[in-house]
């Protein structure tokens, strides 16, 4: 089936879509960009996903072509024309086009587009036996707070994890934990869960804030501090977050058993709370 994406106020076939090669994202990665899961057709933090979207186009200094209310719209048409009902829809803004010049053009328009993409939730048994991970220093730059489509490094970081045959590759910045190539990233420590603080050296995740407030509202005992590198190795449990995976144990690092080398018990109790909160807000809207 055809997939329709939307680009600058059209609805079209992918095929069909089409940019200048003057596109400023095309020619500097200058533009912002977010992934939204939809769930039985319905977005997931939706809200959160647009405010982080503010953030970024703020940080960039590009103003926000749409409110939030013309940006639900479009994305629920974009669902709408779509056949799957679990899905993950992209949404990327740049500056435009414009002569192939550092400085922002004079006049900008910017370019906006929206492709919903499968979104294959992690199997059964990356659920149950964990996941490999491998880590490598940091090489980005100190906005990583924003979601900016100039991803040059995280390809490069991320493909070292593929070439490992690993599911990602965790961050490390002056001998601590920043995040993973495509995730967030919290340790188990005697129990207690630990997140690393947000900072301009990462993105703060939306799995993130869930994984705490659901952390919060169970009583379970969390920090945030940084987290060592010497830490990151001697924890007990290694959890990756994000929109598409959810959350996911990584029982190997760097070829060594993370704890005892199967997901942790701190991990099933999250992953349930997870799922039974996903649910229930889906739950709710579909009744709203
Ligand atoms: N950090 C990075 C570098 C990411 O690419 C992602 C995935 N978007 C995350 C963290 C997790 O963010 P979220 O939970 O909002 O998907």
């Amino acid at each position: 089936m055809t997939t329709i994406v939307y680009l600058n106020g059209v609805f079209l076939p992918q095929e069909e879509a089409q940019i200048s090669v003057m596109d400023r994202g095309f020619l500097f990665g200058d533009g912002v960009y977010e992934v939204i899961p939809v769930y039985d057709q319905q977005p997931f933090r939706l809200h959160e996903h647009l405010a982080r979207l503010q953030s970024s186009l703020d940080g960039i200094r590009l103003v926000n072509p749409h409110r939030v209310d013309e940006w639900e719209n479009l994305i629920a048409q974009v669902i709408a024309r779509t056949a799957w009902k679990d899905q993950g829809v992209y949404l990327q803004v740049t500056r435009g086009t414009g002569p192939r010049d550092h400085a922002f053009p004079a006049q900008v328009k910017p370019t906006v587009f929206i492709l919903p993409m499968a979104l294959t939730p992690p199997s059964a048994e990356a659920v149950e036996k964990g996941v490999n991970a491998i880590t490598a220093t940091d090489t980005r730059w100190s906005r990583c707070d924003l979601k900016v489509t100039s991803l040059l490094p995280n390809v490069m970081l991320r493909q070292l994890s593929v070439d490992a045959d690993c599911a990602e590759t965790l961050l490390l910045r002056d001998g601590e934990l920043i995040e993973g190539s495509v995730s967030s990233v919290f340790i188990v420590v005697a129990g207690v869960l630990r997140a690393v603080p947000k900072s301009n050296l990462m993105l703060p995740g939306i799995t993130y804030d869930v994984v705490l407030e659901l952390a919060r509202a169970a009583a379970i005992e969390h920090e945030i501090r940084p987290v060592s590198e010497t830490e990151l190795r001697h924890a007990d449990e290694i959890w990756i977050t994000s929109s598409t995976k959810e959350v996911l144990a990584v029982t190997r690092l760097d070829g060594n058993d993370v704890g005892s080398g199967r997901p942790g018990p701190l991990f099933r109790r999250m992953h349930a709370l997870y799922q039974t909160y996903k649910h229930s807000v889906m739950r709710r809207k579909a009744e709203a």
